[in-house]
């Protein structure tokens, strides 16, 4: 490993740190990173010079009170704005952010079935939120994307249109910035890399907009040859029921747990539209009505789950997803993969309870200018 490289990636982890706990003291960095202090206060004067990350209380009296040691270091939230677009078949999210995650400005519409009137829309009002925060479109840091379904990283190949849209084209026209598009639970996946510095686990999301897997290794995204790399929520679980409009497979796992599915079997039962928190509810409080049916989900999930695992050999599981705010659901869905597999030898079981749906579009851009890339 070259000297350059290694520099790197302490810097990097550095960086990872200071996502991690928001704020930090060089003395707690190189104790908790195991750093030497000299080594430390070079890389984090090197961050500092390249305004990566600056000390969090700026006030003249503080620094000579307590001496700069003492001062915390947190990422600098003024490196640049990132705009963030999040697209599913139903709804359009435009959030603007900075790079330490929080978010200045939120907006939703429905995504039309039309694509191009949709991304008009959606440009129009990327537009009307730089306008409004005095932002020039072209001193953004990036635009990021993230998109339900299929994507090559250019293009919506499915999951949201009926047709392949050319997303990065249509935006690269208007905007002369870094964009980067993915699908939403890989940049969700990222986002849990960049926060808790993991370099191998399988990801998966479970949740309003479908269900789906990402797998990093090396602190690598594997994509695969055609993109599908743990394709999770559409294995086949039951050859006997429909093909699958997005995956073109029958009975695939989305579409028989997805949480449309859910919803529609509780309106039936009974007789009104729920939310998914209210079901959940319903089957905390033991409501006999659906409890079975809500466990039988927590035993086909848990059937998939093993399923990828036995190919795909990996430690680190991390699940999210609303439906696992339910203690009962995360605790039904352990028993189901310990009593149908040896899971507890060779896995270690994560719920991610704070579900992001918009972050992980900022977190693409985040990765990119932040981190430093191997050479
Ligand atoms: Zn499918």
């Amino acid at each position: 490993m070259s000297l350059q490289r290694i520099k790197n990636n302490n810097k990097n982890t550095i960086l990872h740190y200071l996502y991690k706990v928001k704020g930090a003291s060089k003395k707690d960095i190189a104790k908790n990173l195991k750093l030497s202090q000299s080594l430390l206060t070079k890389l984090s004067t090197e961050l500092l010079n390249e305004k990566k990350i600056m000390y969090l209380e700026k006030k003249e009296e503080e620094i000579q009170r307590r001496g700069p040691k003492e001062l915390l270091l947190g990422i600098n939230p003024e490196y640049g704005y990132i705009i963030g677009v999040i697209i599913n078949h139903i709804e359009t999210t435009i959030i603007l952010a900075n790079p330490s995650f929080s978010v200045k400005e939120i907006y939703s519409f429905p995504t039309e079935k039309d694509w191009n009137l949709s991304l008009i829309k959606t440009k129009e009002n990327i537009d009307n939120i730089l306008k409004k925060n005095s932002l020039d479109k072209n001193n953004l840091l990036g635009i990021g994307i993230t998109l339900k379904g299929l994507t090559d990283g250019i293009s919506s190949l499915y999951g949201i249109w009926k047709e392949p849209v050319n997303i990065f084209d249509f935006f690269s026209k208007y905007y002369r910035v870094k964009i980067i598009i993915e699908n939403g639970i890989r940049a969700n996946a990222i986002l849990e890399k960049i926060l808790f510095d993991s370099n191998d686990f399988i990801f998966i999301k479970y949740f309003e907009a479908g269900i789906g897997g990402a797998l990093v290794k090396n602190s690598h995204l594997l994509y695969g040859e055609n993109n599908l790399m743990l394709d999770f929520g559409h294995m086949i679980m039951n050859p006997d029921l429909e093909k699958c409009s997005l995956c073109q497979k029958n009975g695939c796992l989305e579409s028989i747990i997805s949480i449309e599915k859910i919803k529609k079997y509780a309106q039936n039962l009974y007789g009104r539209k729920l939310e998914l928190y209210e079901i959940m509810q319903k089957f905390n409080a033991e409501d006999g009505k659906i409890e079975y049916f809500i466990k039988d989900i927590a035993k086909t999930f848990s059937i998939a789950l093993i399923n990828a695992l036995s190919i795909i050999d990996v430690k680190k599981v991390k699940l999210s997803g609303e439906i696992f705010k339910s203690l009962k659901f995360q605790n039904q869905t352990i028993f189901f993969l310990e009593k149908m597999s040896n899971f507890k030898e060779y896995r270690e079981l994560e719920f991610l309870i704070e579900e992001e749906n918009f972050i992980p579009a900022i977190a693409l851009i985040v990765e990119n200018f932040m981190f430093y890339k191997e050479d």
